[in-house]
């Protein structure tokens, strides 16, 4: 376990850490806190309670265990009364309870000790949190949690939003690959979504923050990243971007989850095939049980973790009951199927893991390539077909457009024949192994001693100094 017990030194950054609602934005906030306390940062965790989901209160209870030195601030949320938020999605209604009291985070913040250097907040925050903290004159970071693929489009939405309802292709910045209007994530082509409204409102404000941070690096996203490089061509006024990562799997994370990495150490290797779509994604009954038929016809052992309801607290349901109890006793002779968390950056690093069919959240994408595990791309909804296309153009995985976003009508339920077959083509294809093999060795580059990674850090904590 690392232990960074440093004290307070004179010269040691201080930087606030101020995350949005759900894991997959959580995780790379801890993850990068992780790196902060490895560069002699002093640094305070901004949390709000209770979580939405179970999962985020005992993440940050792990890392706060693991990293005693860490001060934790609470910040109280005014109510937020969701018939005024155009969503009924509870992670997104936490980002907007977030941006309508950020207002109250001034005198919290300027009440820290010794005084801050530095806040990085989650994206979905930025014009409520701006304003909030221009009096306290600290440099302000975005963490954006997703790919620099997406942060293209994101940085760009409001002058292309009116092309992108109309138009089939968005060329958003020369130099990469258009996007095609079927991938941009649906909530952004519904105007008055609070997604919509989100981003249309703080993608003008980028400007305003000193820069961008975003969990990838060259070997995966080299194309964004050059273009991004020659900034002053692709957005005016906009700040840094930083490829920090990969922002991988941490001690702190590793939990009592043994279950699965004990089936795992009975398989051969290479030989299983990982199956989840992350942790707010619930499939239909009707497609859950196509994905079991998949497995059967895949000719692989499968590890699946099933997922029944979008927040884990209303996820109550056995197993037996989501998936058929006569199904699941047929599924166990080649197979283990769970209902529970498991501690995914580990369980990808298994020699026995051959495969992992993902929705690609990003945090899976960038886990599943820094340990040069296959992809078949799966993308239920959000930003991830765009982050699918970084998979597909890498080279480091599979995908099947054809099978849409799920849940996008009633009638679109992929066949277990078909997914049989994709299985069977990602687990087959040398070239694939080959070229995840060659993005780890990248992965591990950018995180190594002289990688990019290290380097940006240090970049940051002499511009903090
Ligand atoms: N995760 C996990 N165990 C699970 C489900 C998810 O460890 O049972 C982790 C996964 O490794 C990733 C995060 O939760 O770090 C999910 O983030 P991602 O961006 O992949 O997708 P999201 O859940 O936001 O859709
Ligand atoms: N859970 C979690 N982190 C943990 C333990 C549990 O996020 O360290 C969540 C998990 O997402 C699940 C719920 O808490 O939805 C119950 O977890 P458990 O592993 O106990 O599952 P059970 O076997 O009770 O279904």
């Amino acid at each position: 376990m690392s232990t960074c017990n440093e004290l307070s030194q004179p010269h040691q950054p201080h930087v606030a850490l101020l995350p949005s609602a759900g894991m997959g934005h959580l995780t790379p906030f801890l993850r990068l806190a992780t790196k902060l306390i490895h560069h002699h940062c002093r640094v305070t965790l901004i949390t709000t309670h209770p979580t939405v989901s179970l999962t985020e209160s005992q993440f940050i209870s792990r890392f706060l265990s693991a990293f005693p030195q860490v001060t934790q601030l609470q910040f109280h949320l005014l109510t937020l009364d969701p018939s005024t938020a155009n969503s009924n999605d509870p992670f997104w209604l936490r980002f907007e309870a977030i941006r309508r009291s950020a207002h109250l985070l001034s005198p919290l913040l300027s009440s820290l000790s010794p005084p801050l250097h530095a806040l990085i907040y989650d994206v979905s925050l930025i014009s409520s949190v701006i304003p909030a903290i221009e009096s306290l004159h600290i440099s302000n970071y975005i963490l954006f949690p997703s790919s620099a693929r997406m942060f293209s489009l994101f940085s760009h939405f409001p002058n292309f939003a009116s092309k992108a309802i109309l138009g089939d292709v968005l060329e958003v910045i020369p130099g990469l690959k258009p996007i095609p209007r079927s991938s941009i994530p649906p909530l952004l082509l519904i105007p008055d979504s609070l997604f919509a409204n989100i981003v249309k409102e703080d993608s003008p404000k980028l400007p305003k923050s000193n820069g961008v941070l975003i969990n990838t690096f060259e070997g995966l996203e080299s194309e964004a990243l050059e273009a991004f490089s020659n900034r002053k061509s692709v957005i005016e006024g906009l700040p840094p971007v930083l490829a920090v990562g990969p922002l991988v799997p941490c001690e702190f994370e590793k939990g009592e989850w043994d279950e699965p990495l004990k089936w795992l150490n009975e398989q051969e290797d290479g030989s299983v095939v990982y199956v989840s779509f992350g942790s707010r994604t619930a499939m239909s009954r009707d497609q859950l049980r196509e994905v079991g038929h998949g497995l059967l016809k895949s000719e692989s052992r499968f590890l699946w973790v099933v997922k029944d309801k979008q927040v884990d607290k209303e996820d109550k349901e056995g197993l037996d009951e989501v998936v058929g109890h006569e199904f699941l006793e047929k599924m166990k002779e080649k197979g283990l199927v769970v209902k529970k968390w498991v501690d995914q950056g580990e369980l990808l690093g298994h020699r026995a893991v051959g495969g992992f069919v993902s929705h690609c959240g990003w945090n899976s994408v960038i886990e599943a390539a820094w340990h040069g595990v296959p992809i078949l791309a799966w993308p239920q909804g959000g930003d991830q077909k765009i982050n699918a296309e970084v998979v597909e153009m890498s080279g480091v995985g599979l995908w099947e457009k054809s099978w849409g976003w799920s849940g996008d009508d009633d009638q679109m339920v992929v066949k277990g024949e078909e997914i049989g077959k994709r299985i069977r083509e990602m687990m087959g294809k040398e070239s694939l192994r080959v070229q995840a093999a060659h993005i780890r060795e990248e992965a591990r580059k950018a995180f190594g001693v002289g990688g990019n990674c290290e380097r940006m850090f240090k970049q940051l904590v002499e511009e903090w100094k």
